[in-house]
């Protein structure tokens, strides 16, 4: 997809600060963090918003916990716990439309969140 962050990001376009990399999925530190650890999950392939998916990118989204679940094992979060986050439209606070997961942990979380 032309002129989009992540695509840009997932091909190597764009420098990022990778911490996951498979098939399927990067992971990357998130630029402006809102937590000690504050990574964004991305599919490589492009949907724009969850409404996007399809019922055969079940695996693949199923994947995404999997490796949250790794990478929060790597920062230590399993007993301080941590937030596994998805925006879905600019009204939810999305601002790049490239779906992604943000793992946010390291500090105490309230909710509802704002
Ligand atoms: P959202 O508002 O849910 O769409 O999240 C977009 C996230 O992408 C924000 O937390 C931004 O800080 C982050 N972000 C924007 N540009 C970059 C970049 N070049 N590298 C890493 N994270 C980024
Ligand atoms: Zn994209």
């Amino acid at each position: 997809m032309e002129n989009c962050l992540f695509c840009k990001i997932v091909n190597g376009e764009i420098d990022s600060e990778t911490v996951y990399n498979d098939d399927n999925l990067i992971a990357i530190k998130d630029v402006n963090p809102q937590a000690p650890t504050h990574l964004l999950i991305i599919p490589k392939k492009h949907f724009a918003t969850l409404m996007d998916i399809e019922d055969s990118d079940k695996e693949l989204m199923g994947s995404v916990c999997t490796v949250a679940k790794f990478l929060a094992e790597e920062n230590n979060l399993e007993t301080s716990g941590f937030r596994l986050v998805l925006n879905c439209g600019s009204g939810a606070g999305q601002s790049v439309f490239h779906i992604h997961f943000h793992l946010l942990g390291g500090r105490p979380m309230k909710w509802p969140p704002g």
